[in-house]
Protein backbone atom coordinates (compact mmCIF):
# COMPACT_ATOMS: atom_id res chain seq x y z
CA UNK A 1 0.00 0.00 0.00
CA UNK A 2 2.49 2.60 0.97
CA UNK A 3 4.54 1.54 -1.56
CA UNK A 4 1.74 2.14 -4.01
CA UNK A 5 1.33 5.93 -2.92
CA UNK A 6 4.87 6.54 -3.36
CA UNK A 7 4.90 5.26 -6.99
CA UNK A 8 1.65 7.25 -7.72
CA UNK A 9 3.14 10.09 -5.95
CA UNK A 10 6.08 9.55 -7.65
CA UNK A 11 4.22 9.28 -11.00
CA UNK A 12 2.09 12.49 -10.12
CA UNK A 13 5.86 14.42 -9.66
CA UNK A 14 7.01 13.48 -13.13
CA UNK A 15 4.12 14.71 -14.56
CA UNK A 16 3.72 17.95 -13.12
CA UNK A 17 7.17 18.53 -13.55
CA UNK A 18 6.72 17.65 -17.43
CA UNK A 19 3.63 19.90 -17.86
CA UNK A 20 5.84 22.94 -16.43
CA UNK A 21 8.52 22.71 -18.48
CA UNK A 22 6.46 21.94 -22.25
CA UNK A 23 4.39 24.71 -21.19
CA UNK A 24 7.05 26.71 -19.93
CA UNK A 25 9.13 26.28 -23.50
CA UNK A 26 5.65 27.26 -25.30
CA UNK A 27 4.98 30.36 -23.41
CA UNK A 28 6.49 32.59 -25.22
CA UNK A 29 4.64 35.67 -26.56
CA UNK A 30 5.08 35.32 -30.16
CA UNK A 31 2.14 34.46 -31.89
CA UNK A 32 1.73 31.24 -33.69
CA UNK A 33 2.34 33.24 -37.01
CA UNK A 34 5.65 34.65 -35.79
CA UNK A 35 6.65 31.43 -34.65
CA UNK A 36 5.90 30.38 -37.89
CA UNK A 37 7.81 32.76 -39.54
CA UNK A 38 10.94 32.49 -37.29
CA UNK A 39 11.37 28.91 -37.98
CA UNK A 40 11.09 29.45 -42.07
CA UNK A 41 14.10 31.93 -41.90
CA UNK A 42 15.56 29.73 -39.47
CA UNK A 43 15.99 32.05 -36.81
CA UNK A 44 13.43 29.88 -34.36
CA UNK A 45 16.49 28.91 -32.24
CA UNK A 46 18.73 31.90 -32.10
CA UNK A 47 15.71 34.17 -30.65
CA UNK A 48 15.41 34.75 -26.60
CA UNK A 49 11.57 33.69 -26.34
CA UNK A 50 12.08 34.93 -22.54
CA UNK A 51 12.27 38.51 -23.87
CA UNK A 52 9.62 39.28 -26.14
CA UNK A 53 9.85 41.85 -28.50
CA UNK A 54 7.26 43.64 -29.90
CA UNK A 55 10.20 45.31 -32.95
CA UNK A 56 10.92 41.80 -33.90
CA UNK A 57 7.49 40.49 -33.97
CA UNK A 58 6.01 43.52 -35.97
CA UNK A 59 9.07 43.43 -38.37
CA UNK A 60 8.64 39.89 -39.28
CA UNK A 61 4.48 40.52 -39.83
CA UNK A 62 5.01 43.72 -42.06
CA UNK A 63 7.08 42.16 -44.38
CA UNK A 64 9.45 44.39 -44.26
CA UNK A 65 12.22 41.50 -41.56
CA UNK A 66 15.58 41.49 -42.77
CA UNK A 67 17.73 38.49 -41.61
CA UNK A 68 21.12 39.62 -40.71
CA UNK A 69 19.10 42.21 -38.19
CA UNK A 70 17.45 39.50 -36.40
CA UNK A 71 19.27 40.38 -33.49
CA UNK A 72 19.50 43.26 -33.48
CA UNK A 73 15.35 44.57 -34.29
CA UNK A 74 15.38 42.76 -30.42
CA UNK A 75 17.37 45.67 -29.21
CA UNK A 76 15.26 48.32 -30.26
CA UNK A 77 12.30 49.66 -28.48
CA UNK A 78 8.89 49.80 -30.35
CA UNK A 79 7.42 53.16 -31.37
CA UNK A 80 3.68 53.08 -32.96
CA UNK A 81 4.72 55.01 -36.25
CA UNK A 82 4.35 54.37 -40.18
CA UNK A 83 7.16 52.61 -41.60
CA UNK A 84 8.52 51.82 -38.48
CA UNK A 85 10.73 49.04 -39.02
CA UNK A 86 11.57 50.72 -42.87
CA UNK A 87 13.43 53.52 -41.22
CA UNK A 88 14.91 50.63 -38.70
CA UNK A 89 16.26 49.48 -41.44
CA UNK A 90 17.84 52.30 -43.22
CA UNK A 91 19.56 53.37 -40.14
CA UNK A 92 20.67 49.83 -39.34
CA UNK A 93 21.85 49.50 -43.28
CA UNK A 94 23.34 53.56 -42.38
CA UNK A 95 25.88 52.04 -40.07
CA UNK A 96 23.64 53.31 -36.85
CA UNK A 97 23.75 51.29 -33.54
CA UNK A 98 20.65 49.89 -31.62
CA UNK A 99 21.64 52.58 -28.48
CA UNK A 100 21.61 55.36 -31.10
CA UNK A 101 18.47 54.19 -33.19
CA UNK A 102 16.78 54.05 -30.09
CA UNK A 103 17.79 57.89 -29.18
CA UNK A 104 16.58 59.03 -32.42
CA UNK A 105 13.42 57.71 -32.29
CA UNK A 106 12.82 58.79 -28.66
CA UNK A 107 14.32 61.92 -29.74
CA UNK A 108 12.03 62.54 -33.10
CA UNK A 109 9.35 60.27 -31.49
CA UNK A 110 6.43 63.25 -31.15
CA UNK A 111 7.30 64.87 -34.46
CA UNK A 112 5.23 63.01 -37.20
CA UNK A 113 6.28 64.48 -40.06
CA UNK A 114 10.07 63.34 -39.61
CA UNK A 115 11.88 61.68 -42.16
CA UNK A 116 14.56 59.65 -41.37
CA UNK A 117 17.41 59.86 -44.34
CA UNK A 118 17.16 63.72 -42.86
CA UNK A 119 17.97 63.47 -39.60
CA UNK A 120 21.31 64.76 -40.07
CA UNK A 121 19.71 67.74 -42.03
CA UNK A 122 17.61 68.37 -39.41
CA UNK A 123 20.30 68.49 -36.69
CA UNK A 124 22.69 70.64 -39.17
CA UNK A 125 19.58 73.11 -38.99
CA UNK A 126 18.62 73.24 -35.60
CA UNK A 127 21.94 74.65 -35.00
CA UNK A 128 22.54 77.09 -37.31
CA UNK A 129 19.13 78.68 -36.56
CA UNK A 130 18.85 78.02 -32.80
CA UNK A 131 15.47 76.83 -33.19
CA UNK A 132 12.94 74.20 -31.50
CA UNK A 133 13.20 70.15 -33.53
CA UNK A 134 9.42 70.60 -35.14
CA UNK A 135 10.47 73.41 -36.42
CA UNK A 136 13.68 72.79 -37.90
CA UNK A 137 12.20 69.14 -39.33
CA UNK A 138 9.42 71.22 -41.06
CA UNK A 139 11.79 74.14 -42.47
CA UNK A 140 14.37 71.35 -43.69
CA UNK A 141 11.26 69.43 -45.19
CA UNK A 142 9.86 72.23 -47.19
CA UNK A 143 13.32 72.70 -48.45
CA UNK A 144 14.64 75.69 -46.37
CA UNK A 145 18.14 74.72 -45.79
CA UNK A 146 18.72 75.09 -49.55
CA UNK A 147 18.43 78.24 -51.14
CA UNK A 148 15.34 78.86 -53.05
CA UNK A 149 15.39 76.86 -56.84
CA UNK A 150 18.84 75.05 -55.73
CA UNK A 151 16.93 71.68 -55.00
CA UNK A 152 13.77 70.84 -57.10
CA UNK A 153 11.74 68.25 -57.36
CA UNK A 154 9.32 66.71 -60.28
CA UNK A 155 5.49 67.47 -58.88
CA UNK A 156 3.61 64.21 -59.05
CA UNK A 157 0.54 64.60 -58.21
CA UNK A 158 -0.01 67.77 -60.59
CA UNK A 159 -3.93 66.95 -61.22
CA UNK A 160 -4.49 67.05 -57.10
CA UNK A 161 -7.03 70.06 -56.03
CA UNK A 162 -4.05 69.95 -53.03
CA UNK A 163 -1.02 69.98 -55.33
CA UNK A 164 1.98 72.00 -53.78
CA UNK A 165 3.67 74.26 -56.24
CA UNK A 166 6.45 76.60 -54.79
CA UNK A 167 10.19 77.38 -55.20
CA UNK A 168 11.60 73.62 -54.20
CA UNK A 169 8.50 71.97 -56.86
CA UNK A 170 8.06 71.98 -60.78
CA UNK A 171 5.10 71.02 -62.60
CA UNK A 172 6.67 70.86 -65.63
CA UNK A 173 4.91 71.06 -68.67
CA UNK A 174 2.06 70.23 -66.85
CA UNK A 175 -1.34 71.38 -68.11
CA UNK A 176 -4.72 70.92 -67.07
CA UNK A 177 -7.66 69.39 -68.68
CA UNK A 178 -10.52 70.60 -67.42
CA UNK A 179 -10.10 74.68 -67.55
CA UNK A 180 -13.57 76.55 -67.77
CA UNK A 181 -14.08 80.45 -68.62
CA UNK A 182 -14.41 82.71 -65.87
CA UNK A 183 -18.06 84.55 -66.46
CA UNK A 184 -16.32 87.76 -66.36
CA UNK A 185 -14.66 87.06 -69.43
CA UNK A 186 -13.47 83.96 -71.24
CA UNK A 187 -9.80 84.92 -71.63
CA UNK A 188 -9.69 83.92 -67.65
CA UNK A 189 -9.66 80.07 -67.29
CA UNK A 190 -9.84 77.78 -63.81
CA UNK A 191 -10.10 74.41 -63.84
CA UNK A 192 -13.85 73.51 -63.55
CA UNK A 193 -14.11 73.52 -59.61
CA UNK A 194 -12.48 76.66 -58.61
CA UNK A 195 -14.03 78.45 -61.48
CA UNK A 196 -17.53 77.58 -60.05
CA UNK A 197 -16.03 78.41 -56.69
CA UNK A 198 -14.96 81.90 -58.02
CA UNK A 199 -17.75 82.58 -59.54
CA UNK A 200 -19.59 82.21 -56.23
CA UNK A 201 -17.06 84.14 -54.35
CA UNK A 202 -17.12 87.30 -56.62
CA UNK A 203 -21.53 86.91 -56.01
CA UNK A 204 -21.18 87.16 -52.47
CA UNK A 205 -18.25 89.79 -52.37
CA UNK A 206 -21.07 92.18 -54.21
CA UNK A 207 -23.88 91.61 -51.89
CA UNK A 208 -21.32 92.85 -49.30
CA UNK A 209 -20.92 95.58 -51.79
CA UNK A 210 -17.67 94.65 -53.46
CA UNK A 211 -16.95 94.58 -56.86
CA UNK A 212 -13.48 92.56 -57.75
CA UNK A 213 -12.57 91.09 -61.06
CA UNK A 214 -9.96 88.40 -62.35
CA UNK A 215 -7.71 89.82 -64.29
CA UNK A 216 -5.32 86.63 -64.40
CA UNK A 217 -5.84 82.98 -63.90
CA UNK A 218 -4.65 79.78 -65.93
CA UNK A 219 -1.51 80.29 -67.46
CA UNK A 220 0.53 77.81 -69.68
CA UNK A 221 4.39 76.70 -68.99
CA UNK A 222 5.08 79.06 -71.67
CA UNK A 223 3.16 82.09 -71.18
CA UNK A 224 5.12 82.10 -67.22
CA UNK A 225 8.36 81.94 -69.44
CA UNK A 226 7.11 84.85 -71.26
CA UNK A 227 6.27 86.83 -68.59
CA UNK A 228 9.19 85.71 -66.26
CA UNK A 229 11.56 86.67 -68.63
CA UNK A 230 10.35 90.27 -69.21
CA UNK A 231 10.25 90.75 -65.39
CA UNK A 232 13.91 89.57 -65.58
CA UNK A 233 15.01 91.97 -68.11
CA UNK A 234 13.45 94.85 -66.57
CA UNK A 235 14.41 94.07 -62.98
CA UNK A 236 17.23 91.19 -63.24
CA UNK A 237 16.80 88.28 -61.74
CA UNK A 238 16.91 88.49 -58.13
CA UNK A 239 14.20 91.07 -58.02
CA UNK A 240 11.99 89.36 -60.29
CA UNK A 241 12.03 86.36 -58.10
CA UNK A 242 10.65 87.69 -55.44
CA UNK A 243 7.36 88.77 -57.09
CA UNK A 244 6.89 86.44 -60.17
CA UNK A 245 7.87 82.40 -60.47
CA UNK A 246 9.87 80.87 -62.67
CA UNK A 247 8.26 78.74 -65.86
CA UNK A 248 6.97 75.15 -63.96
CA UNK A 249 7.10 77.05 -60.55
CA UNK A 250 3.84 78.91 -60.95
CA UNK A 251 0.58 78.18 -59.09
CA UNK A 252 -1.42 79.65 -61.87
CA UNK A 253 -0.10 76.28 -64.33
CA UNK A 254 -2.08 74.82 -62.14
CA UNK A 255 -5.27 76.60 -63.11
CA UNK A 256 -6.18 76.92 -59.41
CA UNK A 257 -4.92 80.08 -58.82
CA UNK A 258 -6.28 83.65 -60.12
CA UNK A 259 -5.32 87.34 -59.43
CA UNK A 260 -7.89 89.45 -58.71
CA UNK A 261 -8.63 93.42 -59.11
CA UNK A 262 -11.01 95.79 -57.36
CA UNK A 263 -13.57 96.26 -60.35
CA UNK A 264 -12.35 99.74 -62.11
CA UNK A 265 -9.01 99.83 -61.19
CA UNK A 266 -5.93 98.08 -61.81
CA UNK A 267 -5.13 96.74 -58.06
CA UNK A 268 -6.47 95.75 -55.64
CA UNK A 269 -7.95 98.38 -53.14
CA UNK A 270 -7.50 97.65 -49.33
CA UNK A 271 -10.69 97.13 -48.31
CA UNK A 272 -11.54 94.35 -50.95
CA UNK A 273 -8.49 92.60 -49.99
CA UNK A 274 -9.39 92.88 -46.40
CA UNK A 275 -12.61 90.81 -47.30
CA UNK A 276 -10.71 88.31 -49.38
CA UNK A 277 -8.45 87.54 -46.32
CA UNK A 278 -11.33 87.71 -43.56
CA UNK A 279 -13.77 85.56 -46.41
CA UNK A 280 -12.36 83.21 -49.26
CA UNK A 281 -11.51 80.10 -47.35
CA UNK A 282 -15.64 80.15 -47.28
CA UNK A 283 -15.57 79.86 -51.25
CA UNK A 284 -12.27 77.58 -50.70
CA UNK A 285 -9.51 80.10 -51.57
CA UNK A 286 -6.55 81.15 -49.24
CA UNK A 287 -4.28 84.06 -49.68
CA UNK A 288 -1.34 82.32 -50.44
CA UNK A 289 1.48 85.00 -49.93
CA UNK A 290 1.06 87.14 -47.47
CA UNK A 291 3.98 89.77 -45.49
CA UNK A 292 5.03 87.46 -42.49
CA UNK A 293 5.02 84.47 -44.86
CA UNK A 294 8.16 85.70 -46.98
CA UNK A 295 10.69 83.59 -45.99
CA UNK A 296 8.41 80.58 -46.35
CA UNK A 297 7.45 81.47 -49.66
CA UNK A 298 10.00 83.67 -51.31
CA UNK A 299 7.09 85.63 -52.67
CA UNK A 300 6.28 89.25 -51.55
CA UNK A 301 2.78 89.93 -50.38
CA UNK A 302 -0.11 89.69 -53.18
CA UNK A 303 -3.05 90.07 -51.52
CA UNK A 304 -4.75 89.40 -54.92
CA UNK A 305 -3.31 85.90 -55.59
CA UNK A 306 -5.66 83.75 -54.19
CA UNK A 307 -5.13 79.95 -54.93
CA UNK A 308 -8.38 77.12 -54.78
CA UNK A 309 -7.86 74.15 -52.00
CA UNK A 310 -11.65 73.09 -51.49
CA UNK A 311 -13.52 74.66 -48.63
CA UNK A 312 -12.20 72.40 -45.96
CA UNK A 313 -8.84 72.14 -46.94
CA UNK A 314 -8.88 76.40 -47.11
CA UNK A 315 -10.61 76.84 -44.00
CA UNK A 316 -8.38 74.75 -41.96
CA UNK A 317 -5.03 76.34 -43.22
CA UNK A 318 -6.27 79.74 -42.07
CA UNK A 319 -7.44 78.56 -39.12
CA UNK A 320 -4.28 76.56 -38.17
CA UNK A 321 -2.56 80.08 -39.31
CA UNK A 322 0.04 78.08 -41.85
CA UNK A 323 1.38 78.73 -45.14
CA UNK A 324 0.54 75.95 -47.28
CA UNK A 325 3.61 74.79 -47.85
CA UNK A 326 3.65 74.09 -43.70
CA UNK A 327 0.36 72.95 -44.40
CA UNK A 328 1.37 70.42 -47.28
CA UNK A 329 4.20 68.89 -44.93
CA UNK A 330 2.08 68.32 -41.83
CA UNK A 331 -0.90 67.54 -43.15
CA UNK A 332 -1.39 66.35 -46.53
CA UNK A 333 2.09 64.94 -48.32
ZN1 LIG B 1 -0.86 85.30 -58.95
Amino acid sequence: MTKKIIFLTFVLIIMICSFTYFYKKNNIAYNSKVVSLMKKYNIYNEINKNNYSKTLEIALESGEFQEQYATIYQEIDYIERKNFIKDVNTLLSNNYSSTEINTIFQKYNNIKNFEINKVNNYEEYQKKNNCSLEEAVLKVNIGLDHDFYTQINEINNSHEYTVLVNKYHSLGNYEPTDLKSLSYDSKYQLREKAADAFEELVASAKLDNLFIRPYSAYRSYDRQELIYNNYVARDGKDEADTYSARPGHSEHQTGLAVDVWSEGYNYIKDNDAKWLKNNSYKYGFIVRYTKENQPITGYIEEPWHLRYLGKEIATDVVAKNLTYDEYYDLYIK
